[in-house]
């Protein structure tokens, strides 16, 4: 069975993990009314952190306003229940799930009920499995695409738009994919489940535009910004699916996934099907915040 942490945050005060309940009829449960983020905390020779506590954060208050959601705390407010949650329970877990939505309070898909806010914690480890960090996983693209522009709205970070990352993982576990890669509207590649990506071709790094097709992702932009610090170029343009197949390394990022290479697509090998040198490089730079190799030159690292 699941083992829950003890403690959470719940509009405004830390209770017990079983006290934190809402009603059945709360207009969240029946229409995906949610906006949430997912955050890191890791262990530094300098201390516990929050990576990029405040930049996740203000993204929530960007997805709370593209739903016109108005969450009744401040972003100061939010960044304080993240430690306040971390720290109840001991800092002995690894992520952090601050989540607003509609709660009781009307039936209509319009209702103005009021919102609520949660910030739970909990041991995440390797995401998408022990070892695929250092191995790599077999992806496959899906079929089911994304959202079309003007539909959901990719690029906020709402619990609506899960639905779509739960068909895309879904089917990769059923097949027996390590996850799964899903094509915009277009045709084009978007993102993985809940990760963006990255190709290499000739030591250049490729991702796809931000653009209605896909989350605007913390890892993402950590990644091309320690990397054009470090001399590895990187281009931001649309891709085609087959590219996936020719590229010499492929990897996804997020904040659960971190740095996970791909070492097939449908049944394609990547490259040399095991993690390239340029991946290794980033995954030397992003781990290296961590351990203090990478100088934290942004103010990412957020103490606890
Ligand atoms: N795309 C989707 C659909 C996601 O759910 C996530 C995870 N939040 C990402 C990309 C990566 O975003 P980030 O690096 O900010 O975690």
């Amino acid at each position: 069975a699941m083992h829950y942490p003890e403690w959470i945050w719940h509009n405004g005060a830390i209770k017990r993990w079983a006290e934190a309940t809402t009603h059945v009829m709360a207009h969240v449960v029946h229409y995906g009314s949610s906006v949430f983020e997912g955050i890191r905390s890791y262990q530094t020779p300098n201390g516990p952190v929050i990576f990029r506590l405040t930049d996740h954060n203000k993204r929530l208050f960007a997805s709370a306003k593209i739903y016109d959601m108005a969450i009744p705390y401040s972003l100061e407010q939010i960044n304080a229940a993240c430690r306040e949650v971390l720290k109840a329970n001991e800092n002995t877990t690894d992520y952090l799930r601050p989540v607003a939505y509609r709660g009781l309070g009307g039936f209509g898909l319009s209702a103005d009920t009021p919102v609520e806010v949660a910030v739970a914690t909990w041991k995440m480890g390797q995401y998408l499995g022990a070892s695929v960090v250092d191995e790599g996983i077999d992806a496959c693209v899906s079929s089911w695409q994304r959202f079309a522009p003007n539909t959901i709205p990719a690029g906020a970070k709402a619990g609506g738009n899960y639905l779509s990352g739960q068909l895309v993982a879904r089917e990769a576990r059923r097949l027996g994919f390590g996850e799964g890669i899903a094509l915009a509207s277009t045709g084009l590649l978007s993102e993985g489940a809940g990760e963006n990506l990255f190709l290499v071709f000739d030591g250049v790094l490729h991702t796809s535009p931000v653009s209605a097709a896909l989350l605007n992702g913390l890892t993402r932009n950590t990644i091309i910004t320690l990397a054009r610090a470090n001399g590895i170029e990187v281009v931001e343009r649309d891709l085609p699916r087959e590219y996936l197949y020719l590229c010499d390394e492929l990897f996804m990022c997020g904040t659960a996934a971190e740095i996970t290479p791909i070492r097939s697509v449908d049944g394609r090998q990547v490259g040399t099907g095991k993690p390239g040198s340029v991946t290794r490089r980033i995954q030397d730079l992003f781990f290296g915040l961590f351990d203090g190799r990478t100088p934290d030159k942004h103010g990412w690292l957020e103490p606890l």
